[in-house]
């Protein structure tokens, strides 16, 4: 069944296929693009929004009509904001470099998990409306994809952490001395054994260091998080 929230009268003949994937609309969630009214599946529209052109310049235009889209509601008439896909590597790097402030990773991390909150809600509805199995896949699909956004967004938290970490900045440059010793050649078995037993241990002074490091690293975004919601 159409929702009927919509705007019907501005339905035309075709409406009921989404014109991104030519599949029917009702096979997924659909979202109705304002001021234009044109309707798309959810995941669709919102990969043309978070493609790199359209993010970038925050610049959202319909498919269609290309009208500039203020407003993308989905089936209860709540705004659906798209949310930059950090699992393309440019992007990623593009917010590791601009965004390093922590608030920007905190807030980023929060407003995926306000959506991912609605997102469970949707599919229970859905299962109790009892919706194709297509249509609950779709809903699990996106989970998916704003999961590794929130990973990542830890990933680039802990990997600041790390670098700005003058502990594990020493035990590298130590690291590093080590090696270039160990490399330097014209030593004695015995000199070369001992100097590779203090690489070992260099090492794993280092490793252990980071482990300890990124649990705390996630344990302080954790808590940044939570005091942002
Ligand atoms: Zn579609
Ligand atoms: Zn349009």
């Amino acid at each position: 069944a159409m929702p009927t929230s919509f705007n019907v009268d501005t339905a035309s003949a075709g409406d009921d296929i989404c014109s991104i994937c030519y599949d029917a609309l009702s096979t997924k969630r659909i979202i109705c693009l304002h001021p234009c009214q044109h309707r798309f599946h959810r995941t669709c529209i919102m990969s043309w929004f978070e493609s790199r052109q359209q993010f970038i310049r925050r610049q959202f235009t319909c498919c269609l009509c290309r009208t500039y889209a203020s407003r993308h509601k989905d089936e209860r008439g709540q705004h659906v904001p798209p949310m930059l896909a950090l699992e393309v590597k440019e992007n990623e790097r593009d917010f590791a470099d601009r965004r390093l402030r922590f608030e920007g990773l905190v807030r980023f991390w929060t407003s995926i998990n306000r959506i991912l909150e609605s997102l469970r809600e949707d599919k229970h509805r859905a299962v109790l409306l009892d919706k194709c199995s297509e249509y609950v896949e779709d809903i699990d699909d996106e989970m998916e994809k704003l999961r590794t956004r929130a990973e990542l967004t830890e990933k680039i938290f802990v990997s600041h952490s790390l670098r700005s970490n003058q502990r594990i900045n020493a035990l590298n440059e130590n690291m590093r001395t080590w090696m270039e010793t160990v490399d330097q050649g014209g030593r004695t078995m015995d000199q070369l054994m001992l100097l590779e037993k203090n690489l070992d241990r260099a090492s794993s002074e280092l490793r252990k260091e980071k482990d300890a490091a990124t649990t705390s690293a996630l344990i302080r975004f954790r808590e940044l998080c939570e005091a942002e919601i």
